[in-house]
């Protein structure tokens, strides 16, 4: 073996050390003037603690930017951007902060914070059939103001999810059975370029921009306003049911049949999380359900009694603060994973047995939690998604029913980390591979879902989508201003010029 040379090591040290020195330099910088003219928060005020604790992750709510920018509308979001890209700063943005990966929408010392929650506004249009949400809005926020007009929106599930983060990943809400992902529901985006240009993207301005952002991560702009149309809502019939584990068989085997009902009967939403709870100290599976339909009840998912049972007809904002509830008990420290397959009654079963065998040695450990979640993908879900307001770059066909696959592990003792991630990986991992075995693996990765760790982008959007969102990204952001300053969320590659980036796929964790 060569002898290393001292010199290149020498000059990697050097690198590193003007990189951190110089991006302090002027991160510091960016902050100072942005104080001059946006309310900023410094490390040691009580709004940036606050701020931190907004975090849904702790991982996240770890990292101490240099200064937390506040911008109440886009011109403030403008000026940010363009002092950012003038003093080549490096920043990350949060609306509700609840990615659950470190550095998803929160960035270290060598950057600043842009926390989008003043940019809070909410208008209804004249004729009620839409409704224009500030980006920094939380779906409670959104729920509370349209419930009264006996409207909604199709939105997220649980109420301190934030709107941003939710639209431009996708967004899978319980109304998405009848009218698709949250994104393709979005009529107006209101953004912020790179140059700090703020423009509106629907069908007939800037059109090629309003296709990518509905499948867009941190890739084409800061949006500050989303325009989202609204359907008539009343009480619904809903809750959650609790049953033992060993209900699991016939559990899978009833979403199996639902999902192909979801096509006939899309008024309806459910899906499986086979969990360990901390407070029965077994295993359990939860399954939320809604059914707008309020003039029957809705058919039993197994013969079996639940163990537990809330569902009821009542307001939808009081089956979400029930279902935020479910949040504390899988807050902490995070890995989640997530996996497309298609439909099947068997695979999830068996993950199953697998994750109770992984995680057997961890399971007396406090503030420990760990569960599998099976969610439809039904074709007329996706049929919707794609054919609605022009679309969305997603690879996705409706050809088929599919399983969303998530993994999530929680954890409140730092010092578990590095083993509970092992185990999560682990899992993920190996299911992918019984996925291709069994001929069942679809290339989607459902981005709200995924660990930083994922090419959730890259995989979910295909070749022909991949080089149509390269040149629109070439249009909007040539100096690839947000590709070098933006940190955070899952980036597009050209896999042609750039290097390989850190991500992975699932059998390489
Ligand atoms: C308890 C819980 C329940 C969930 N339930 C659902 C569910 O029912 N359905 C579902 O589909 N997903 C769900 N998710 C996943 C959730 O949708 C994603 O984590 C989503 O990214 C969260 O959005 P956020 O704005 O809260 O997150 P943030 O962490 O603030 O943002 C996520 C990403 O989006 C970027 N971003 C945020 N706002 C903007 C903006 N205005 N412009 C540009 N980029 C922006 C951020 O930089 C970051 O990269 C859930 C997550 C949790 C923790």
């Amino acid at each position: 073996m060569r002898p290393l040379s001292a010199k290149p090591i020498l000059f990697l040290i050097i690198k590193w050390f003007s990189d951190v020195v110089f991006a302090h330099g002027n991160t510091e910088r960016c902050c100072k003037e942005l104080s001059s003219s946006l309310h900023v928060a410094t490390p040691g005020s009580q709004h940036y603690d606050t701020h931190l604790n907004t975090y849904f992750s702790l991982d996240q709510g770890r990292m101490q930017p240099a200064c937390v920018v506040f911008p109440s509308d886009a011109s403030q979001v403008s000026t940010a951007v363009s002092v950012a890209s003038h003093h080549a700063c490096r920043f990350a943005v949060k609306s509700g902060g609840h990615m659950a990966w470190i550095g998803a929408s929160n960035i270290g010392a060598d950057g600043f914070a842009i926390d989008l929650e003043n940019i809070n506004t909410l208008t209804i249009s004249d004729k009620g059939d839409s409704v224009a949400l500030g980006s920094g809005l939380r779906w409670k926020d959104v729920y509370d103001y349209l419930e009264p007009l006996n409207l909604t929106t199709v939105g997220g599930r649980m109420s301190g999810v934030g709107v941003g983060g939710f639209i431009l990943g996708g967004g899978i809400s319980f109304l998405s059975y009848r009218h698709g992902f949250a994104s393709s529901n979005v009529i107006n985006f209101e953004v912020v370029l790179s140059s700090g240009e703020i423009v509106n993207a629907n069908s007939t301005s800037h059109p090629s921009l309003y296709w990518a952002l509905k499948l867009s991560s941190t890739n084409f702009g800061i949006v500050t306003q989303f325009t989202m149309s609204t359907f008539p809502m009343n009480n619904v019939f809903g809750g959650a049911q609790v049953f033992a584990i060993e209900e699991s068989q016939a559990l899978v085997l009833s979403l199996v049949q639902s999902t192909a009902s979801l096509n006939k009967n899309p008024d309806q939403s459910l899906g499986l999380l086979l969990t360990w709870s901390a407070a029965v100290q077994r295993y359990v599976v939860w399954a939320p359900r809604i059914q707008v339909d309020t003039s029957s009840v809705p058919p039993p998912l197994t013969s079996a009694s639940p163990l537990l049972d809330t569902l009821r007809i009542t307001k939808l904002s009081d089956i979400f603060t029930e279902w935020s509830g479910e949040e504390s008990s899988i807050r902490g420290y995070n890995e989640w994973l997530t996996l497309t397959i298609k439909i099947d009654s068997q695979l999830p079963l068996d993950i199953f047995v697998k994750g109770q065998a992984l995680f057997g040695p961890f399971i007396e450990r406090a503030g420990y939690h760990w569960g599998f979640a099976v969610q439809p993908l039904s074709r007329r879900m996706i049929r919707e998604s794609m054919d609605r307001n022009g679309g969305n770059p997603s690879s996705l066909s409706p050809n088929e029913d599919l399983f969303v696959l998530l993994f999530v592990s929680s954890w409140t003792d730092p010092a578990d980390g590095e083993e509970m991630r092992t185990v999560i990986r682990q899992l993920a991992s190996w299911s992918q591979q019984e996925a291709i075995e069994r001929d069942l693996l679809e290339d989607f990765v459902y981005m709200n879902y995924a660990s930083g760790v994922q090419d959730a982008l890259m995989r979910s959007i295909g070749p022909e989508n991949l080089s149509r969102m390269l040149d629109i990204q070439k249009q909007y952001d040539p100096g690839n201003v947000f590709g070098t300053l933006w940190s955070g969320g899952f980036k597009l590659r050209d896999p042609t010029v750039d290097v390989a980036d850190t991500r992975r796929d699932i059998s390489e964790l």
